[in-house]
């Protein structure tokens, strides 16, 4: 989720839609002793997606997508620092644009996950007057996947989020 209200976030639900289908076959894959899953008449082969233990694994996770060099290359805003702090309740995981800061709620940890984390950094990284959830915060998360979780992700994401009806571009 995104502070970000001065344009329309109406893609909001299909992109969690999507994420929540690629979360899912994240989770498929844990469960065939080769991680290969059927999907979009593909075989693709899922990588273990990362769960975070406590607030400073998560936040040194961040710090080190932020430093990859192909990261910086492609996103300017990849020099801000990012800041992580523990939400309190049970609410969903958002990004507050004025402080740079990413909002999670910490009760779960194994629910606190790369792709969580690399769609509130999207947040972050997308460019300052842009919709939410719109065409290029999908193509800067999208990006983020193929750099940190490698192509198959990444192809899967995009699929699944034009499959949902997010725009994409
Ligand atoms: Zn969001």
């Amino acid at each position: 989720m995104s502070n970000r209200v001065s344009l329309r976030d109406n893609h909001r639900l299909r992109v969690y839609r999507a994420e929540q289908r690629v979360r899912d076959l994240f989770d498929a894959a844990d469960h065939t002793g080769e991680r290969t899953i059927e999907v979009f008449d593909a075989r693709i082969t899922m990588p273990v997606e990362k769960r975070m233990a406590d607030l400073e694994q998560a936040a040194a996770y961040l710090d080190g997508v932020l430093a990859l060099r192909a990261v910086r290359r492609r996103l300017s805003r990849a020099g801000i620092a990012v800041t992580i702090r523990a939400r309190k309740g049970h609410t969903a995981a958002h990004y507050e644009p004025d402080t740079h800061t990413i909002a999670i709620p910490m009760q779960r940890p194994s629910e606190v996950r790369e792709l969580l984390l690399l769609h509130e950094l999207a947040h972050h990284l997308q460019p300052p007057v842009s919709v939410a959830h719109g065409p290029q915060f999908c193509r800067v998360y999208c990006d983020l996947v193929r750099r940190v979780l490698g192509p198959e992700p990444a192809w899967l994401l995009r699929a699944c989020l034009i499959d949902s009806g997010a725009s994409y571009h």
